[in-house]
């Protein structure tokens, strides 16, 4: 990475300020070892915005957005902005943003740590090893697609969504899948309903197409009802898991429970333009103002902007493994309690930046 790399932090809503702010006091700690590299500009999304401004993305937030290089964002949504008009909601704000930034894939990593190994919904002994990345695709399909509505026909009133994918939308999709293969263990499982749906059966033939450019990817393609089986079966058979909007909202939500608490859970969104990295989970509005949510999700965030916006490997490794060191400790918030006492959002942020301060430090000094 060359020069200033210029950050957008949009904290949001209820425990995305808190959370978001340890995400940045661990960057703040890799620039202490590293140099001063980042210049952070916040911006108000969600229904903090909504309060300031009467709008969930302000002009003034997208401009901060368009002028850096990747957005960190903590999370949007309250009940106090439950009863507005539903293009004022909070949660506008992120999938406006999402658009603007043609944000077509996104990445949610379900890693097992095995420090938190008893926390799974599953067995350790079946659960133990995972380590998966669910690449859903995010600007198309059922979601997107026309004609879409409630109408009604002969007296009746009938709901309708339409699933439509264009080749270069699975395209552009399944070539970050298969690159993303390459720098993990190459193999690549691509989901659909290719036996019913004809919108599957050419996501199929499209990533069979692509397969062909990355033969050293081995490459699966499961049926998404199989698929939502072997992730409860075998999950640690997983590697990169290929698949379009709907089954992907879905089973990475399957997959999240694999690993324990939401509160560990990082995700990038990625296009042409300023990527965007966010914690999966939500505003968490009843434990909001407290200094008791994890703030691990976050950071792991901020580890992924490292990776893949700043191209510093090196340092996306220092956070992700001081994350593992601390939590190996037994140090814990809340969320991911034991027996043993649970420390503060802010008092588990100052010890996994002080953690990957000293990681840096003993590599750069090798
Ligand atoms: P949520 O993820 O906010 O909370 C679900 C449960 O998990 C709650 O019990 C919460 O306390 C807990 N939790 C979540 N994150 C945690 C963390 N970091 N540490 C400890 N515990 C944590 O989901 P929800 O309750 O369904 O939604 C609350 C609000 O968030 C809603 O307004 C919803 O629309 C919004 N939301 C926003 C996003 C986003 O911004 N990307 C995603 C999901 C939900």
């Amino acid at each position: 990475m060359q020069g200033t790399f210029r950050v957008a932090v949009l904290p949001g809503d209820g425990i995305g300020p808190e959370v978001t702010a340890e995400g940045v006091k661990v960057l703040k700690a890799v620039e202490e070892v590293l140099g001063p590299m980042f210049r952070f500009q916040t911006g108000l999304i969600g229904g903090a915005a909504i309060d300031a401004t009467a709008v969930p993305l302000p002009a003034e937030t997208i401009s901060v957005c368009h002028n850096s290089h990747a957005i960190l964002l903590g999370a949007v949504g309250g009940p106090q902005w439950d009863t507005q008009r539903p293009e004022l909601r909070p949660e506008q704000g992120l999938l406006q943003l999402r658009q603007r930034q043609e944000l077509y894939v996104n990445l949610r990593p379900a890693k097992v740590l095995d420090a938190l190994v008893h926390l799974s919904a599953l067995k350790p002994d079946r659960v133990r090893g995972t380590d998966l990345v669910i690449v859903r695709e995010l600007l198309g399909g059922i979601y997107f697609g026309n004609p879409r509505g409630i109408f009604a026909k002969n007296g009746e009133r009938m709901g309708i969504n339409t699933e439509i994918y264009r080749e270069h939308e699975v395209e552009r999709v399944a070539h970050r899948a298969f690159q993303l293969a390459r720098t993990r263990r190459r193999k690549v499982t691509s989901v659909d309903k290719a036996n019913i749906l004809e919108s599957s059966r050419l996501w199929r033939e499209v990533v069979t197409r692509i397969a062909r450019l990355y033969p050293d990817v081995e490459l699966q393609h499961l049926y998404v009802d199989s698929c939502a089986m072997q992730l409860i079966d075998r999950p640690t058979s997983f590697d990169v898991v290929l698949t379009n909007n709907l089954f992907g909202d879905i089973l990475s939500d399957e997959a999240a429970m694999l690993t324990g608490s939401i509160g560990l859970l990082p995700s990038a969104s990625l296009g042409e333009r300023t990527a965007l990295y966010e914690p999966v989970h939500g505003s968490a509005p009843d434990i909001a103002g407290r200094n008791r949510a994890n703030p691990v999700a976050a950071i792991a965030s901020a580890a992924l902007m490292l990776r893949y916006s700043c191209r510093l490997e090196n340092a996306a490794e220092a956070i992700e493994t001081a994350i593992a060191k601390v939590l190996k400790r037994g140090v814990r918030t809340p969320d991911m309690m034991g027996k043993k006492r649970a420390v503060s959002t802010s008092r588990l942020g100052d010890l996994i930046a002080a953690e990957t301060k000293k990681l840096l430090k003993s590599r750069k000094s090798r």
